[in-house]
């Protein structure tokens, strides 16, 4: 049976990358349908309801930037607020949103709902259509024939999931849900390289059975920070503490005297996990020397009891599950509302990719997501955004785009994973990045806001709001470096009392605010401009300031990486012969099919000899 409607973009999955995909495609002005199992489950977090975080938050405010829906869900959802490493640089510091999973999940759904070209479809997508090799829709699991020109797929955990507590295994695509089986075995027909990635969650603890006295307390930060750029703490709910409490030695030796009914250390997983998201099993076996770790007791929610012990994800079965967690203060007498279990999942090796991310075997096709080997809601939000638009530039007949690794951290993760693979679950971090002083998260919104109104995701609200915003601290600078302080005035003394000695001559504002004793809000007290700065806006004003040796010496860093960026290898480039390259090389550079210069730099094993070799042959045939 055929579907009554035909679309440009079909996105199969309502997770963290199918929500941003399909908003992205219909944003760009294609007309699309998403997909999903159950219209219920759409913006469901499928372990910890939190946002953001060190690199993450970064993801978060570009996906904002180019209009996308996960910073304003975490506004109306964020109940614990916590900018990480405050007192640290501008380039790490993170904002964290522990989120209330309900209010999170209502939030993306309204979004989706009131999005101008975007319809749901609740079903399982069981196969797709293929005409040679070019996807042009897909099947649902009664059979009903979807057509598009282009297809998302953003499945997360559910192709071939295996859930697992104890030595007891089952389908599902997380707990509660089915495993999209036939999708899987399809995939498998292509020609794809398809692993196997598993990834854990704790336990859920009902808070009416919990001694909080035993634990510390650790509120929120006193002004909570807001991550849209369009946001305001005025849409944040009702603000809640979060604890701490440990694990000992006693939860250890239980966790050691059980390990054989560890699903991982009895060889039941095949999958590896998360490197810096590892079960507890995990901790106490590799980090052996620890007598204890941290755990963060955090809530699910405002109208629910449930907590989230974060830092004890595991498989272990059941009863030993109970046995440890009531080792830890405060949990003596908890009560599990739901165990913990890890699930085993397929995921396609992401080198089979393009950036624009659609396959390199079947055209128009984008995979976005946990199956391209990430982890993580920010990771998956981030590329769904990207292949949701350009699975749209697609169907309307248009280049595709993606930004490069020194406009975003978008650029650097999806580079990354194009150009490395990966074989464990891939995490964002700020030291993936090379130009971290540029890729701040206070300043995602300058980086990508100009190009998101060029592709056609920024609304008209956005563009004005960005507008105001850039004008005003244009003109501010402008004010800083035109105002000058003359010795011995009331401002001079106002400022000189901040400074070891006080002013002797003349100085424009600009020079004073690169010292490092003067902040933005001294100068203000000084000499204010006719209309304050908005707070955003004044720590833009600062950081530039401050900061101008080092972002100028990374600008010109990137100029002269830039032409190797701009260096395309020519897709008629027979490697075979480029004189000088060994045989190492020439496979590494056949497997990844790298599209510029740049990009075979970064492919390990490729030395800055074989660069050379390939840009000299590449001029020499141009
Ligand atoms: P998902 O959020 O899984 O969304 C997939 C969507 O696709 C679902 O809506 C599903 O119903 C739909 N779908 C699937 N197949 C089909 C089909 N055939 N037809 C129609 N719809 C389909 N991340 C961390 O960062 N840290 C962690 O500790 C962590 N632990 C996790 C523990 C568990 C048990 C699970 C399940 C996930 C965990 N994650 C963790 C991962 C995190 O949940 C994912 O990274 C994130 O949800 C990925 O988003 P996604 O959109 O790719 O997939």
């Amino acid at each position: 049976m055929d579907f009554p409607k035909q679309y440009d973009v079909i996105v199969i999955g309502g997770g963290h990358a199918g929500t941003e995909a399909a908003l992205a495609a219909a944003r760009a002005g294609s007309q699309t349908l998403l997909l999903t199992h159950n219209i219920e489950t759409v913006g469901v977090m499928s372990c910890n309801p939190a946002i953001g975080g060190i690199g993450k938050s970064h993801l978060v405010k570009e996906i904002d930037a180019l209009g996308g829906a996960m910073a304003t869900a975490t506004d109306y959802a964020g109940i614990q607020w916590r900018v990480l490493n405050s007192r640290k640089g501008p380039a790490v510091r993170a904002t964290r949103a522990q989120a209330d999973r309900a209010l999170y999940k209502a939030a993306i759904r309204h979004i989706v709902e009131h999005q101008e070209n975007l319809e749901v479809f609740s079903q399982a997508a069981d196969d797709l259509i293929l005409e040679g090799d070019q996807v042009v829709g897909a099947v649902t699991q009664t059979g009903i024939r979807i057509r598009a020109k282009a297809v998302v797929l953003t499945a997360g955990t559910f192709l071939g999931g295996k859930i697992h507590v104890g030595m007891q295994n089952y389908s599902g695509g997380r707990m509660g849900d089915a495993p999209s089986n036939s999708l899987s075995e399809r995939l498998r027909e292509l020609p794809f390289n398809v692993g196997r990635l598993k990834t854990g969650t704790p336990a859920r603890i009902d808070a009416r059975s919990v001694d909080f006295s035993k634990m510390i307390e650790q509120p929120g930060d006193e002004k909570p920070a807001v991550m849209s750029y369009m946001g305001s703490v005025e849409q944040h709910p009702e603000q809640v503490s979060c604890y701490i409490t440990n694990t000992s030695e006693e939860t250890h030796d239980i966790i050691r005297n059980n390990l054989d009914k560890s699903p991982m250390f009895a060889g039941e997983i095949e999958g590896i996990g998360p490197r810096y998201c590892p079960s507890i099993e995990d901790k106490v076996t590799r980090f052996a020397d620890k007598n204890s770790h941290q755990i963060f007791v955090e809530p699910e929610g405002l109208t629910t009891y449930e907590l989230y012990p974060n830092g004890i994800s595991t498989s272990l079965p059941f009863d030993v599950q109970v046995q440890f967690i009531r080792t830890m203060k405060g949990f003596e007498n908890a009560h599990i509302t739901r165990p913990g279990y890890a699930i085993e999942y397929d995921y396609f090796n992401p080198q089979d990719l393009k950036h624009s991310l659609e396959t390199k075997y079947i055209a128009n096709l984008f995979f976005a997501g946990q199956i391209n080997g990430t982890t993580g809601y920010e990771e998956a939000g981030a590329q769904g955004l990207l292949a949701g638009l350009n699975a749209a530039r697609k169907a309307q007949g248009q280049e595709t785009w993606y930004p490069r690794r020194d406009e975003a951290y978008i650029g650097v993760l999806v580079d990354d994973l194009i150009t490395m693979g990966t074989l464990e679950p891939y995490r964002m971090f700020t030291s993936r990045a090379e130009h971290r002083l540029l890729l701040r998260e206070d300043n995602a919104d300058a980086r990508l806001t100009e190009t998101g109104r060029q592709l056609g995701l920024v609304d008209d609200a956005r563009w004005a709001a960005f507008s105001a915003k850039q004008d005003a601290i244009a003109a501010e600078q402008a004010r800083l470096r035109t105002t000058f302080i003359q010795p011995k005035t009331e401002q001079a003394a106002v400022l000189s009392e901040k400074l070891p000695q006080p002013l002797k001559k003349e100085f424009s504002l600009a020079d004073l605010l690169k010292r490092p004793e003067l902040t933005y809000s001294d100068i203000e007290q000084a000499a204010a401009p006719d209309a304050p700065l908005s707070i955003d806006a004044a720590e833009q004003v600062e950081i530039a300031a401050k900061y101008e040796g080092y972002i100028s010496r990374q600008q010109e860093e990137i100029e002269s990486m830039r032409r190797h960026e701009n260096t395309k290898l020519p897709e008629t480039l027979d490697l075979d012969n480029v004189g000088g390259l060994s045989n190492e090389v020439k496979q590494k550079l056949k497997q990844v099919q790298p599209e510029t210069l740049a990009q075979a730099s970064r492919i390990q094993g490729v030395t800055p000899a074989a660069i050379s070799m390939l840009y000299i042959h590449i001029k020499k045939h141009n």
